[in-house]
Parts: C-alpha cells; structure tokens; sequence
C-alpha cells in the first residue's frame, strides 16, 4: 500500500471538505485566509491523488468511495459556456489578406463573418484563405464574403448546450471550430463565442487532473 503523506495545509483542506462539502475553491480559501490561487496547487493534489472530487459549478466533496462521481458524470456536465473563447469576428467586405493578417495576429484558425448587431453571417477558415491566397485571385480585392462558408449552412453551438455535444459536431462535420450563438427573437442568431478542438483538448486535460473548475 502507498502512504501519502499530506501537508499540513492539505489535512485543513479535507477536514474542511468533509465538513462543509460541497464546497468551492473560493469558500475553502475564505475558511483559511488565503486567496484562492495560492490554494490551486493543494486542491489539483488532493484530486489527482482521488482524495476530493472537483464537480464543475458545484465545487469540491470529500471521496468516501459512496460519493464518487465518474469521470463521464463529469465530461457529460461540461457545458460549451465553461471552455469557450472570445470571437474572432470581421465584416464580409473585409478583403482576405486582411483577413489572413488577422488570422496571425488573433493566433486563431476560423473567422467568424458578421454583420450589424452581431448576427452571424459565415465562417471563413484559413484553408479557405489559404487556397485564394496560392490562386491567381488579387486577395487584396477580394472580400471574405465571397469565400467564406454562409449561413444557413453554417454548424453552430450555444452556450448552454454541452461540451461533448460540441465536440461531436466538430468531429462529425470535420471543422476546426463553432460559432457559440445565442438565438434572438427574430431567430437571427448572435455570435457570442468561439468553440474550437483547442477548447476540448483543454477540457480534456482538466478532466485527467481531475481538475475541473469550480
Ligand atoms: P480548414 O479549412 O482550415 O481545414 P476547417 O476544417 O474548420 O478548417 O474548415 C473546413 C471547411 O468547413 C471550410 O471550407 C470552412 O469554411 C468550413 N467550416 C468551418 N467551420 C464551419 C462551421 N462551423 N460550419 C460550417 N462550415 C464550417
């Protein structure tokens, strides 16, 4: 058998565990008088060594073994909202070498195209970029809009809906990324985030050090 042997901050952190789970990372440093990223390093710990469980938006529970909660509970209780990322977002006139500059220095592989308010009009990805940019085509005359991939056939996510969902359609339609919309009345949809596979890789890092957000 192997015997960890736990610091003397971790003991207070299971005992307060214990007693007052579930119980966030915020809660847990107010008890004691730490700020919260000082505690990061015990609590990814005391969950890679299976002693406490970190449910997302719930926060932390003491493991007995009766409590456990299996890594698909987790992966199925992700939702889009907790790893998605800001929009790239430019018009559709803009021209594809502005376009591809704004690919570099966003650091990012898929463009959303919009018009006013926000509303989703088409995706441009950097292989639709890339194949004007070796044609004959004068990239700096041509706008995004007449490359770009448009709606109504665009595949979209939305904040609420979860992660695993998301990573089927990038997987099933085979794209790098999705627009996270919200739905307007008009039923118009708004782009409100970017959902990409660097999202769920992130996603599935935390979900191996049993280190999910709370
Ligand atoms: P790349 O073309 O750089 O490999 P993708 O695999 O994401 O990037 O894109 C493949 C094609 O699918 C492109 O023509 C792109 O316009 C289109 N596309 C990308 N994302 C979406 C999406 N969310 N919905 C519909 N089409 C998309």
């Amino acid at each position: 058998m192997i015997i960890i042997q736990l610091n003397e901050r971790q003991e207070k952190i299971v005992e307060i565990v214990k007693n007052n789970g579930p119980i966030t990372g915020e809660h847990i440093a107010d008890k004691l008088q730490l700020t919260r990223a000082s505690l990061r390093p015990d609590l990814a710990f005391l969950t890679q060594i299976g002693l406490l469980e970190a449910r997302p938006r719930v926060g932390y529970y003491y493991k007995d073994g009766r409590n456990s909660y299996s890594v698909y509970e987790k992966m199925i209780d992700l939702k889009v909202r907790d790893y998605m990322s800001a929009p790239i977002v430019i018009d559709e006139k803009t021209s594809v070498y502005d376009g591809i500059v704004s690919l570099f220095v966003n650091d990012v592989g898929t463009i959303f195209v919009i018009k006013e308010q926000g509303i989703l009009e088409g995706v441009v990805s950097r292989k639709d970029m890339l194949k004007m940019a070796i044609g004959k085509a004068d990239i700096n005359q041509l706008p995004v809009g007449v490359i770009m991939t448009r709606m109504p056939n665009l595949i979209v996510t939305f904040a609420e809906e979860s992660l695993w969902t998301a990573a089927r359609k990038l997987i099933t339609h085979q794209i790098d990324g999705l627009p996270v919309v919200s739905e307007r009345m008009d039923g118009k949809y708004e782009v409100v985030g970017r959902l990409t596979k660097s999202s769920i890789t992130r996603a599935f890092v935390d979900l191996g050090a049993g280190n999910i957000i709370d």
